[in-house]
């Protein structure tokens, strides 16, 4: 029942409004304001009326339809080899945080073993985690604080003293 809009009526470099978009789109402006509220959609709120960005509506709209398209839930994984959504295998993921919002969800296909990718929010993280066990893997060393990296070289040093034998 979810309606596809007319993506190509919004410009990316133009600034809308609630109104312009129920317009463009066709919808109704509680549509929009929807949107906005459920941090969907992107939009300067701090001052009426509110605006929002035309990249941020498409980009939106976009991730909207593909959802849409392969009516993904929240913890299945879309197989480009069965080109079709899966649970992940054993109901097992691997959660890698690629930015501070999102991370990439990693699982095997049930049906064919390839390997499937998902960029999911963090906050989505904890409905996800109820239908599939997922399990957090380190942040990639551009993340890691130099505190993290201070504390590793600490252990190691400390095995290469403990380890060393005596010479002369
Ligand atoms: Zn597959």
């Amino acid at each position: 029942m979810a309606k596809k809009f007319p993506m190509n009526r919004i410009k990316a470099n133009r600034v809308y409004d609630v109104w312009e978009i129920a317009q463009a789109l066709g919808c109704h402006k509680q549509t929009v304001i929807r949107w906005i509220n459920n941090k969907d959609l992107v939009a300067e709120t701090s001052r009426k009326p509110w605006l929002i960005e035309g990249k941020d509506l498409k980009a939106f709209l976009g991730a909207r339809q593909t959802k849409i398209a392969t009516n993904l839930a929240l913890h299945h994984c879309y197989c480009l080899g069965c080109k079709s959504p899966r649970e992940p295998d054993g109901k097992m993921a691997d959660y890698m945080q690629q930015t501070p919002e999102t991370g990439r969800l990693t699982g095997l296909c049930p049906e064919c073993g390839s390997l499937m990718h998902k960029v999911v929010r963090r906050t989505d993280l904890e409905a996800i985690r109820p239908k599939i066990e997922v399990a957090v893997q380190k942040a990639s060393p551009r993340l890691v604080s130099p505190a993290d990296t201070r504390s590793n070289v600490t252990m190691q040093q400390e095995g290469q003293t403990h380890g060393k034998t005596q010479q002369g």
